[in-house]
């Protein structure tokens, strides 16, 4: 069972690193990836639904640790000239020690909070917005201008869902409530298909969280996909997107937004970001000949 305490407890064992950043030109816009840190996750987060035999396989050939995972945050920067968008928030303070590294990577490439001028949510776990608020409890980034999913929103703003959500992530509801308050008056709500600021449109993508987003960049002929969580990690994730996993909070819509994700990146031949994917996060699908698809990472 996950519990805020065994997360805290194999956080502790791992330290902030500088993390890659990687940056495409697609015509008038650059996105680039910022990194948060990391998260520290017992391995069973994500395993424990799946087929305990196949596991093994799994991990050699993906050089896992049996015992804990050490997933990258990854958050989007896109930057068209007018605008400066990020994608997420990461964790802040509060969350784990070897995360909310956000503001540090963004000065290391000449940014400050009060450049962005758009914060846009994929979803409201912790990783992805307590960051939110300064020390202060005011936003972080103060100049920019708040979007999340109606659904997303409507799911954790609901009082009900502290005491329906299960109890080892009851944490995440309170969390999440909090900071949204923050922006309650101000915050732009959308749904699925909106262009929400140029370029940049909503793909429903629930499963990971009732109301999770991810969103197509389009600039000329060229695409990418910000996938928030949606696709969360580069070995079982890919090599299996029909397994169901311990992450995701309805585990069989989440199968079924995977795929639909993995049919369009690799159809439509789109870059792609994932908040946890490594080596900065940004890279392509491939199908793999032996079923599943593979991660290729832009540094590849
Ligand atoms: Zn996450």
């Amino acid at each position: 069972m996950l519990t805020r305490r065994s997360l805290l407890k194999t956080a502790l064992a791992s330290s902030l690193t500088p993390l890659a950043t990687r940056s495409m030109a697609m015509g008038d816009i650059t996105l680039t990836t910022v990194s948060d840190g990391s998260l520290v996750l017992p391995t069973g987060f994500i395993f424990d639904p799946m087929p305990k035999d196949q596991l093994p396989a799994l991990f050699e050939k993906y050089g896992l640790d049996a015992e804990r995972l050490t997933p990258e945050c990854n958050l989007a920067l896109l930057q068209d000239g007018t605008n400066t968008v990020l994608f997420d928030v990461g964790s802040g303070p509060d969350f784990m020690p070897s995360a909310g590294a956000i503001v540090d990577s963004l000065d290391a490439i000449g940014l400050t909070p009060e450049d962005i001028t758009h914060v846009v949510f994929t979803h409201a776990h912790p990783d992805h917005i307590w960051g939110l608020l300064d020390d202060f409890d005011d936003p972080l980034f103060y100049e920019a201008e708040y979007f999340m999913g109606r659904a997303e929103w409507d799911y954790w703003w609901n009082p009900e869902t502290v005491n329906t959500i299960g109890e080892a992530r009851a944490a995440f509801a309170v969390g999440a409530k909090r900071r949204m308050e923050v922006i309650e008056d101000s915050v732009n709500l959308f749904d699925d298909g909106d262009e929400i600021l140029p370029g940049v449109a909503a793909i429903a993508s629930f499963g990971h969280t009732p109301g999770h987003m991810a969103f197509e960049v389009r600039s000329g002929s060229s695409s990418a996909l910000v996938l928030g969580d949606a696709i969360g990690n580069h070995h079982v994730a890919f090599a299996h997107p029909e397994w169901e996993s311990g992450s995701d909070q309805d585990a069989a819509q989440a199968v079924a937004t995977r795929q639909q994700l993995f049919d369009r990146a690799v159809s439509e031949q789109m870059q792609i970001i994932g908040f946890h994917l490594p080596d900065g996060g940004m890279g392509r699908v491939e199908v793999d000949p032996n079923g599943g698809y593979r991660f290729v990472g832009e540094a590849s």
